[in-house]
């Protein structure tokens, strides 16, 4: 592997020279060395990261609809949720809509894959919210658990897979499946029967909404 590439084009960026003349032969090497499609889209990935763009309505849609199993387990479990901002920091080509979640002084992208199963895309985004979760909690001094596993409450995480053509949690030590993604319950029964309690109602008042536009 090339030690200057740092394994991941996006890398890149943080040896930028300064200066027009120094810049303009750093780019030259660098379309050289990673050919002229990866360094298109660094360039474009730059330009983005420096100036977001807005996602499309269509492509907000899509989003919104992806994530929102993975929030719901993170709500239902007790956890704060993702800032996440529905534009576009980095190029990530035809086959997904990327967004960004936005933390103090930074943030992170996040990428919905639509070129696979509708398992693959929930399972990805769960790994991905789960990595951003776990930091957090990490972070915050805490232990790097979410999921907690319900059969290992003390030290066991629970793992995005795809079992049976559904995207599924399960127990890292037992390797058993836990739960869709998508139907996390707290621990604690009693805040789990208000959670429900409230999800119903937010469904009920969607379902209002959306017969209302109709
Ligand atoms: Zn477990």
């Amino acid at each position: 592997m090339d030690p200057d590439n740092g394994g991941g084009f996006f890398n890149v960026r943080r040896d930028d020279p300064d200066g027009p003349e120094r810049l303009a032969q750093y780019h030259a090497d660098l379309r050289a060395r990673v050919g002229d499609e990866v360094f298109d889209r660094i360039q474009r990935s730059r330009a983005l990261g420096d100036s977001p763009r807005p996602l499309t309505d269509a492509q907000k849609e899509v989003l919104r609809q992806a994530v929102a199993p993975v929030l719901r387990d993170l709500e239902a479990t007790g956890q704060t949720l993702p800032d996440i901002r529905e534009e576009v920091h980095e190029d990530c080509g035809e086959d997904a809509v990327c967004a960004w979640i936005h933390h103090p002084g930074g943030g992170e992208g996040i990428r919905v894959w639509l070129n696979g199963s509708a398992a693959f895309q929930l399972y990805s985004l769960a790994e991905q919210l789960q990595s951003w979760k776990v930091d957090q909690l990490v972070d915050s001094g805490q232990g790097p658990w979410w999921p907690c596993c319900p059969q290992h409450p003390a030290g066991c995480r629970l793992e995005p897979d795809i079992d049976d053509e559904a995207a599924v949690w399960r127990c890292s030590r037992s390797g058993q499946v836990v739960a869709a993604i998508g139907s996390l319950r707290h621990p604690d029964p009693s805040v789990a029967a208000r959670f429900e309690k409230m999800a119903r109602r937010e469904q009920r008042r969607s379902a209002r909404t959306l017969r209302a536009s109709r």
